[in-house]
């Protein structure tokens, strides 16, 4: 009993210094499933079991107050503002917020959101404010390829190709139940399939077929070109994930819902499109 509770004791002191890893079912809910906003369309934000945040394009309007006072973290895959809007929005909460939030990027993403969105200027920097000791926000710089423990989670960032430095994150559990976000990226994910193993894809396609070339152009996807990066993923890892489409513009829904069904078709495997409020538990 005594060797029972020592042990349960040691585990939650290492929990703590965040040396294990949480044993949690992976509850992923999509909170903004678009490139662009209208009345029920967010920007990109997934959140894992409540408290990791993967994107910040449609976090405050999806969430309660008290449901943003249990996120911890936000993962950001670069800096572009349909991805990165609600750090300002999160900011202007902060003073309800139990601790500061944990802000996870690349260095080069840290660089343009401190000199565009949190400059400032065009509203509170809260990655300083109320004062830097205990800001709002506070920034951790994320390495490329690098596992990291994020609360009670394995996070690994994996370079995708975009027109700017970013990523995706691939978010594991205790129970080892994984899944992989790749943010905005364009074709040439081949490489990135060695790093990853995941349950769950969720990939971006941002238009559809007939604007291949110019998607291809400014790093993103069209249905077409998801095929193929899947049948690399199929390739390499001998399996389908499920997989989830993200980042379609408002405009476009018919277009790629459409095109999507029939790749699903042709590789034979589950292609949903994400929506908002879409949960899915691993
Ligand atoms: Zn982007
Ligand atoms: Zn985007």
């Amino acid at each position: 009993m005594l060797i029972g509770r020592f042990a349960g004791k040691l585990l939650k002191q290492k929990r703590q210094r965040g040396l294990l890893l949480e044993v949690r079912k992976l509850e992923v809910r999509i909170l903004g499933a678009h490139s662009g906003e209208a009345k029920k369309c967010r920007m990109s934000s997934v959140l894992i079991d409540g408290i990791l945040a993967l994107d910040a394009g449609g976090l405050t309007a999806s969430l309660s107050l008290s449901q943003q006072q249990k996120v911890r973290a936000v993962l950001l895959t670069h800096h572009h503002f349909d991805h990165s809007r609600d750090l300002v929005t999160l900011g202007a909460n902060g003073s309800s917020f139990p601790l500061p939030l944990e802000i996870f990027a690349l260095s080069q993403t840290l660089e343009v959101l401190n000199s565009c969105l949190l400059d400032g200027k065009m509203y509170a920097d809260f990655s300083k404010w109320p004062s830097e000791d205990r800001p709002y926000l506070r920034q951790r710089v994320i390495e490329p390829l690098k596992p990291q423990r994020v609360q009670g989670y394995e996070v690994l960032a994996v370079p995708v190709q975009h027109s700017v430095a970013s990523v995706g994150f691939q978010v594991t559990s205790g129970e080892g139940k994984s899944m992989f976000y790749t943010g905005d990226t364009g074709p040439g994910l081949a490489d990135c399939w060695h790093y990853v193993a995941p349950q769950l894809l969720i990939i971006e396609v941002s238009g559809p077929n007939k604007s291949q070339d110019f998607l291809k152009s400014v790093g993103h996807l069209s249905p077409e070109l998801l095929k193929e990066e899947l049948v690399q993923f199929s390739n390499v890892k001998r399996y389908f994930p499920r997989v989830v489409v993200s980042h379609v513009p408002p405009a476009f829904q018919g277009d790629v819902a459409r095109e999507i069904k029939g790749i699903a078709r042709e590789l034979k495997t589950r292609i949903d499109i994400g929506y908002e409020g879409m949960i899915i538990t691993l």
